[in-house]
């Protein structure tokens, strides 16, 4: 299992204050504190949609060396023809989907993905209290049993994924992408061994995280992504809106896009509660 690591990056604490999730906090005096503040959990059952979405544009965070999303105008209705653009984004850019063949040979690409896998029971795992001191805080199985004594057990075929409240940096792409002095990016995401125990002994369809990796972002090993891509199932890196979801009973629809070959791509995903 993941020992936890502390680290501490100099601007983490002057800029993003340890803010627990409404769901994180017990007791009444915290829930107040936090009404004014976060979004209302959409309940199950409510038929509220909720997007799980982030919107693309240039200043969207991008993992270490990828190049931003690019868009230019290349027709225009005002003058007599219709407007269009021209875009230019890496597969990999907001909220989008990582194909097994990303990162496992023989993997299947997002074009091939079984449709009755991109509908599926949603499972949301909060870590947001130890993610709030612990830029690194992972997904364990022990995160994995608590939410099973509490809400039941992760049933077949589940999208598994990790709230780490991280999408409150967002308003400081640098702070989301969190380098270190080193350049190496430090941001929550699950353990190699919970990976592992979701794909074997849950039997998951995917996994999804509020960060750019699947791993904790300064793992050197990407366990995560091998044991979620190699055993078959797809991730959604850059997931929106999970402190607005309920941790079960919700179900998700994970628009994949569908170009031949692909490793993954930017997708729209909803959760329907
Ligand atoms: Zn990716």
């Amino acid at each position: 299992m993941c020992a936890p690591r502390i680290v501490r990056i100099a601007h983490d604490s002057a800029d993003f204050p340890a803010v627990p999730s409404r769901r994180a906090l017990s007791g009444a005096a915290g829930l107040a504190a936090l009404a004014a503040a976060t979004a209302p959990i959409a309940r199950a059952g409510t038929g509220a949609v909720v997007d799980l979405t982030h919107r693309v544009g240039p200043n969207t965070p991008m993992w270490p060396g990828n190049p931003p999303f690019a868009m230019v105008p290349v027709g225009w209705h005002a003058l007599g023809g219709f407007d269009q653009n021209a875009i230019a984004l890496w597969e990999h850019t907001g909220t989008h989907v990582d194909a097994p063949l990303r990162r496992a040979f023989g993997g299947v690409g997002p074009d091939t993905f079984s449709a009755r896998d991109l509908v599926a029971p949603l499972i949301v795992i909060d870590i947001s209290a130890k993610a709030s001191f612990d830029v690194d805080a992972t997904v364990t199985i022990d995160d994995i049993d608590a939410f099973e004594r509490i809400y039941g057990r992760i049933p077949p075929r589940a999208f598994v994924a990790m709230y780490s409240g991280w999408e409150r940096r967002l308003a400081h792409p640098a702070a989301f992408v969190n380098l270190d002095v080193e350049g190496t990016p430090h941001a929550p995401g699950f353990c190699a061994e919970a990976a592992e125990y979701l794909v074997r002994r849950r039997d998951i369809a995917g996994a999804g995280v509020d960060t750019l990796s699947l791993d904790h972002a300064a793992d050197p090993d990407f366990g995560a992504h091998t044991a979620f891509l190699g055993g078959g199932r797809y991730g959604v890196e850059m997931v929106a809106n999970l402190g607005s979801v309920p941790p079960t009973g919700a179900t998700v629809v994970v628009g994949v896009p569908d170009h031949i070959g692909g490793t993954g791509g930017p997708c729209r995903m909803l959760a329907l509660t």
